[in-house]
């Protein structure tokens, strides 16, 4: 859970939530489209809660006891309530790729009444650090009738050092009778300034574009560029599994490329090159990929084929010329110069 971090254009609800931190509502709701923050903002809310050394309107202070115990998902006084796959999630990927972000079982479509049953000792037993505890329910629209009902039960009566905290981007999915319960707060589309400055500040160069794509959400317009350039990079490479290269088709593929996704340099070509020959590199002394570990397959089709003095002389050259990267004199010929040292590369050995 990242401290410390409230979105500039949640400053406001923030700081009038926590005006009076002892008159803080027991039962919040949080309203609003999807990719807005709204359940960062809960984290964070749920850190400030539990943090044992903030005052007032401060963040979690992040290094305290209370703010230790939950960075490392070992806060007692902490529950939070999702949507649980039921198999679990594939790990060992270092660097995701579009691939690899596939999970190995689609989540949960329902937050079940057993999750719900399951705060019941937790609620009613006490705090086990003397201070409040926090239950984050998000998305709290997941919830079916059963676990929303078990869930009013508890609010009927619930300890006042409890503090629930829901999310929900389809908040006419809820019960009326859950919505009455809780304060509710509406997270709306921040100002196109706000998001794009934000967004800049996150490296993404158009961010206009990709908010008009997002509705204006700045979070999902992040979630695009990072969907976008994994996508891009995917495509980068693709040919390069085919040797031998055909350097002027694959500087025209490349061009082509860039021309379609600008926000694409030619330091990312060339990064997405490297980490290639690297992973290829270490598939052909049989190791296993560490930047493409959905590729293995592929780049195994590839490996025994070449020399892996020519892969290190290109990784090298790649370095070099990566300064220049920046400014080229000529883009066409820098793609050429670069696809002719990749197709020196992988070329296949005199026999
Ligand atoms: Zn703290």
């Amino acid at each position: 859970m990242i401290v410390n971090k409230i979105f500039s254009w949640q400053e406001s609800i923030w700081e009038s939530l926590l005006a009076q931190p002892a008159n803080l509502p027991h039962a919040m709701l949080f309203i609003g489209p999807a990719g807005t923050g709204k359940g960062l903002f809960a984290d964070q809310l749920a850190a400030r809660l539990l943090c044992e050394s903030a005052q007032g309107s401060q963040p979690a202070c992040g290094i305290c006891d209370g703010c230790h115990l939950l960075a490392t998902d070992n806060h007692p006084d902490f529950r939070k309530i999702t949507l649980e796959s039921d198999v679990e999630e594939e790990e060992g990927a270092e660097k995701s790729t579009a691939k690899s972000k596939k999970k190995s079982a689609a989540p949960a479509m329902q937050i079940k009444i057993d999750q719900i049953r399951a705060l019941e000792d937790f609620v009613f037993v006490g705090s086990h650090r003397q201070g409040k505890r926090v239950v984050v329910i998000n998305p709290a629209d997941a919830m079916n009738v059963a676990a929303t009902n078990s869930l009013l039960k508890i609010l009927e009566e619930p300890p006042s050092s409890v503090y629930f905290l829901l999310v929900s981007s389809n908040s006419k999915r809820l019960l009326p009778t859950l919505r009455s319960r809780c304060r509710q707060m509406l997270f709306g589309i921040p100002n196109v300034v706000v998001a794009s400055a934000w967004l800049k500040a996150e490296g993404v160069r158009e961010p206009e574009q990709l908010l008009g794509l997002a509705g204006g959400a700045p979070l999902k317009a992040l979630a695009l560029k990072e969907e976008g350039s994994a996508a891009v990079v995917d495509e980068a490479i693709e040919p390069l599994y085919r040797p031998p290269l055909e350097p002027i088709a694959l500087a025209a593929h490349w061009e082509a490329l860039r021309k379609k996704n600008p926000g694409f340099l030619l330091e990312h070509l060339i990064d997405a090159v490297q980490k290639w020959l690297y992973d290829l590199t270490r598939v052909r002394n049989g190791s296993t990929p560490r930047y493409l570990p959905d590729s293995q397959k592929e780049l195994l089709t590839v490996a025994p084929k070449i020399s892996v003095a020519r892969l290190n002389r290109c990784y090298a050259d790649l370095l070099k010329i990566r300064a220049t990267a920046r400014h080229p004199l000529n883009e066409l010929l820098f793609l050429e110069d670069l696809a002719a040292r990749c197709a020196a590369a992988l070329s296949l050995p005199r026999s």
